[in-house]
């Protein structure tokens, strides 16, 4: 069950307030021109880092901003980072689709990817002749691990006559042997398109068995899937949405499709990242709830400062890996770069290709709740 908290920032942004700070260990200042340079940004981040905290944190930042235009360096700044990350320094925000693409457009010579590993994977595929960097590479993510590219190779064996669609949340590997990739944003439409295309009654979705099921509510294609979760989405239950409806009456429940089905079943709104923004954008709820990761709350309320948050708080761990600080010392380091065999990379590529080359939509596809949670056959 995921814990719920009532109030407040759902995450707080680590900062160490004995001893030396980070940016002091790196022999950064707190000095008049880091002030200058960095007083205007501290209202982004003034519901998340106290005024006790901030010498800490804003030397860290007016060097990595430094250091960015030094280097010709962009970051890209998934929904999922810490406020600190997220509007402090991202160039790009946004959801992996959206930050995909920016990777493949941008003219910068080094992405930082402040994500997890199979993003900035996602990058390199797309933007081979940049230089990505991952400030950690310990920051992997449940989905990704769950399958491999052997993996796939398996199922195309036992099932060759069906497309196989992979979620982005994936290896190079795993999407180098799939047929084309989706987001939470566009599964749908990927799974309606190549179910036409291969004229089949049947799609193969993997690694997110509960995205597939979910999906599969939504088109009606009998969806064959594999048993991996997001280990952050998997904790939400029903039962929690009932204890919040009880506990906050009126609150919108707003769901991600990474979610199981029965959580969707009872959220009154359920789409990717970008969908949540955008309907709360839009709708200005007075009381939401954001069934997704604890930092998505924290960067959505900043942008909606009149829409009251509840925060049921799930930490990705993996996510949580990225830290100002480890971006700074991969800019100066140069360290961690992503690199991919060419061979894989290329027919990775041709998956995102096919995804990519689909009619862009207006505004990512939402997802019907108060359906009935299937149940899909494992291909395994
Ligand atoms: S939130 Fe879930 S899907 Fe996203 S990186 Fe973390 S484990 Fe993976």
């Amino acid at each position: 069950m995921a814990r719920l908290i009532d109030a407040g920032p759902g995450c707080p942004t680590p900062t160490p307030l004995r001893g030396k700070s980070a940016a002091e260990a790196r022999g950064l200042a707190y000095d008049d021109a880091v002030k200058a340079e960095t007083d205007a940004l501290y209202p982004l981040v003034a519901d998340f880092v106290t005024p006790m905290e901030w010498p800490a944190i804003a030397p860290l930042v007016a060097a990595i901003n430094k250091l960015k235009r030094a280097k010709n360096a962009v970051i890209l700044a998934h929904n999922y980072m810490t406020p600190d990350i997220f509007s402090l320094v991202g160039d790009f925000r946004g959801d992996s689709l959206q930050l995909a693409r920016e990777a493949a457009a941008t003219d910068a010579d080094i992405i930082v990817q402040a994500g997890v590993h199979f993003m900035a994977e996602t990058s390199k595929i797309l933007a081979p002749e940049k230089t990505v960097l991952i400030p950690d590479t310990r920051a992997g993510c449940s989905l990704a691990a769950s399958i491999t590219g052997a993996d796939v190779r398996l199922i195309k064996q036992k099932f060759p006559n069906y497309p196989i669609v992979t979620y982005v949340n994936c290896t190079a590997d795993v999407k180098a042997e799939c047929h084309i990739t989706c987001t939470s944003s566009n599964a749908a439409q990927v799974v309606e398109h190549v179910a036409k295309e291969w004229n089949s009654d049947t799609v193969i979705l993997v690694p997110d068995q509960y995205l597939a099921k979910n999906v599969a509510a939504q088109t009606g294609i009998r969806i064959l899937t594999w048993p991996g979760a997001c280990e952050v989405h998997e904790q939400f239950s029903a039962e929690d949405v009932k204890q919040l409806r009880e506990a906050h009456p009126g609150v919108i429940v707003l769901a991600h499709p990474e979610c199981p089905p029965d959580v969707l079943q009872e959220a009154d709104f359920a789409g990717s990242t970008s969908a949540l923004s955008t309907y709360v954008a839009e709708k200005q709820p007075s009381k939401v709830v954001l069934l997704t990761e604890c930092s998505m709350s924290d960067n959505v309320a900043a942008e909606n400062p009149a829409v009251n948050f509840i925060r049921p708080c799930n930490l990705c761990p993996h996510m949580k890996r990225i830290t100002l600080e480890n971006i700074y010392d991969c800019l100066v380091s140069g360290k961690h770069e992503v690199t991919i065999p060419e061979e894989v990379r290329v027919r990775a590529k041709a998956a995102l290709d096919a995804m990519l080359a689909l009619p862009k939509m207006a505004r990512p596809l939402s997802f019907k709740t108060g359906q009935v949670p299937l149940e899909l056959e494992m291909v395994i």
